[in-house]
């Protein structure tokens, strides 16, 4: 009887162990600290202004840290790295104007929306091009994985309707379609006007071919930190905060 008793003293005092260790356990990766994983070539959300990334997101995550006490810290790296970096507990959130996608919902779970975005056709100005239809036989560049990549692969080039040439970065797929070594590029609207306005003697076709949500990834089971940053992310949304900075970076037409 005497052993059973100091049996059941010994598992409850583990248990409460095991507890209290539960509630001091860090929702981040480093304590105080909310690393967030983007690629920085992708303006107005995220890009370099010296060696400081800035940008729409980049503005958002640091309001939301705030928010929880925390600092955002940012790890630059391709598009494609993103997710897998979320997984598996490198980084704690993903925030890239990452569209949310069926697909990408069955490996990290996103917050609420807080943007919406395009993808538009970006051509030369004196391309025949004229608007998605006009894509058969052309040879499209994408940014590798991005949704550009994931609709123009599903609709056409897995049809051997047309040919797909993918980039690092946005901005390397406008510099082939400039060089003439591609037909149109599919991107996201923002970034398109932002590489237009950089290079002469492109155009942005009127006809979009679709559109998305833009919203922060998160480790799936990771609850707690999803909750937190969903609060703190609809705390600035219904303040007007993120309205504003997106107002910021995106003049209205
Ligand atoms: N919105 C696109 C996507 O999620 C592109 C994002 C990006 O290139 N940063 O795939």
């Amino acid at each position: 009887m005497k052993t059973l008793k100091i049996i059941v003293a010994v598992v409850l005092v583990a248990g409460l162990v095991l507890a209290f260790g539960a509630c001091g356990k860090k929702v981040t990766i480093k304590e105080g600290v909310l690393t967030w994983a983007t690629n920085a070539q992708f303006p107005p959300y995220e890009y370099y202004e010296g060696d400081k990334v800035v940008g729409i997101d980049a503005e958002i995550i640091t309001l939301i840290a705030e928010k929880l006490g925390m600092k955002a810290q940012v790890e630059d790296m391709e598009f494609e790295s993103i997710i897998p970096a979320v997984q598996s507990g490198k980084v704690d959130v993903g925030m890239a104007g990452m569209t949310v996608t069926d697909e990408r919902k069955k490996v990290v779970d996103f917050t609420s929306p807080y943007a919406t975005g395009k993808q538009v056709i970006i051509v030369k100005e004196d391309s025949p091009i004229a608007g998605p239809e006009d894509l058969e036989g052309k040879t499209i560049g994408v940014q590798l994985s991005t949704t550009g990549d994931l609709y123009i692969t599903w609709d056409l080039v897995d049809e051997g309707l047309a040919n797909i040439e993918r980039y690092n970065t946005g901005a390397d797929a406008v510099q082939a379609l400039v060089q003439g070594k591609i037909d149109a590029v599919v991107i996201d609207n923002e970034p398109a006007k932002v590489f237009v306005s950089m290079n002469e003697g492109l155009k942005i076709l009127e006809t979009e071919y679709i559109t998305e949500s833009y919203a922060i990834a998160v480790a799936k089971g990771n609850t707690e930190l999803l909750n937190k940053i969903e609060a703190a992310l609809q705390e600035l949304i219904k303040s007007g905060e993120v309205q504003k900075i997106i107002d910021k970076y995106i003049k209205a037409e």
